[in-house]
């Protein structure tokens, strides 16, 4: 009887936490590699279900880290100042119109927190990546979302004319996570010719080191309204476990509000450092690029040989339908030691990273027995 009392006591207690959380669903990141072997039973794996690079960062990065490692009692540059200018060099970018954050997700976080008013509107395209929506409605924004096609691409009629009402924020993803398709020069020039100078256009360029399609920056001071170009350290720079993006900003002040919302010291001198040896070794990023470009060209054959749907990816994955069901087939491949994306796209989708030419090789082995009716 008493245990039953404190339990409604326990419920008839208001949170404290703002009725905006929840509806929030937490980030659902890929499975770790330590729950997958546990799943699997085996260690062996191929990780391959969160658009890491499995070749790996430079071979300069580990002695900027065990350099930089040597001294964790000082705390970082705030401001990552030789980081943001180098990246600000090779871009022809002013540094002071660059912001860093630990991940490029900081980076919508901040943004959006900085900009949006609860029930201000933010525009986007579903299927994209989650955390758009997760930071929005933390931030009570409420969302306008036009669908994409049935192939994926943007609607871009649909899609400008939502724009031309003027959203507080707008969201193009491209190459767009989960689906891999990226947007034209033509089509992003269609949008912002759309759109009002007082919605600040956010541009996710996650997968740009993948498909430098068009010069984002030029096109977006070209429209003359408030922009951010996200880009980051964890896909092809293979930084992903020290926490680095940037934002190319439309301007100083802009850069200068984020500063405000964001922690001072966000950044630490190791990812710095890494990300510094990582950005100045221009050679090792190519060459994984175009490994991985390659390989996904044997993926995709592979796919195409078994007459499997898939979308044509400009990143470094793939993005293809399992009318097994996705779960199903993410447990198939797990048995196998590959580790794969379900997602709850309707049709039922799953994404592949494409990982190290031995991974690959394994994954296009177990393909067809996973995928089977
Ligand atoms: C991976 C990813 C990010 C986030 O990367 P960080 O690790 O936080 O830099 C942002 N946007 C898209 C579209 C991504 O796929």
């Amino acid at each position: 009887m008493l245990a039953v009392d404190q339990k409604s006591l326990s419920r008839s207690v208001a949170s404290p936490v703002r009725p905006a959380l929840e509806g929030v669903q937490a980030y659902k990141a890929g499975m770790t590699l330590a729950e997958a072997a546990r799943l699997a039973g085996r260690q062996d794996l191929s990780k391959l279900a969160s658009n890491e690079n499995l070749l790996g960062p430079s071979p300069r990065v580990a002695a900027a880290v065990t350099a930089a490692a040597l001294n964790p009692e000082i705390y970082p540059d705030p401001y990552c100042e030789t980081l943001r200018a180098a990246i600000g060099g090779r871009l022809g970018v002013d540094a002071g119109r660059i912001v860093v954050t630990p991940g490029s997700e900081a980076l919508i976080d901040y943004l959006f927190r900085a900009v949006l008013h609860p029930s201000d509107s933010v525009l986007l395209s579903s299927p994209t990546f989650p955390a758009y929506q997760i930071f929005g409605r933390c931030a009570e924004a409420a969302f306008i979302d036009v669908p994409r096609l049935a192939n994926f691409d943007l609607d871009v009629p649909a899609f400008a004319a939502e724009a031309a009402k003027g959203p507080k924020l707008l969201v193009l993803c491209t190459p767009n996570n989960p689906t891999g398709n990226a947007m034209t020069a033509a089509e992003v020039e269609a949008i912002l010719a759309a759109t009002p100078t007082t919605t600040l256009v956010f541009v996710d360029e996650a997968y740009r080191e993948y498909h430098q399609a068009f010069d984002a920056f030029a096109l977006l001071d070209a429209w003359g309204g408030p922009w951010v170009s996200a880009r980051t350290f964890s896909k092809a720079y293979g930084l992903a476990g020290l926490r680095v993006g940037y934002g190319v900003c439309s301007s100083v002040e802009l850069v200068g509000y984020l500063d405000r919302i964001r922690p001072p010291f966000n950044v630490t001198a190791v990812s710095q450092a890494a990300a510094l040896a990582a950005w100045d070794d221009v050679e090792h990023l190519e060459r994984t690029v175009a490994l991985t470009i390659a390989e996904r060209g044997r993926v995709e054959a592979a796919l195409d040989a078994m007459g499997v749907e898939r979308v044509a990816s400009q990143a470094n994955f793939v993005f293809l339908r399992a009318a097994a069901g996705p779960d199903v087939v993410a447990t198939r491949l797990l048995h196998e030691g590959i580790i794969v994306r379900p997602t709850p796209v309707p049709g039922g989708w799953v994404r592949i990273t494409i990982g190290r030419p031995a991974d690959n090789d394994r994954l296009i082995a177990a393909l067809p027995a996973a995928l089977a009716l």
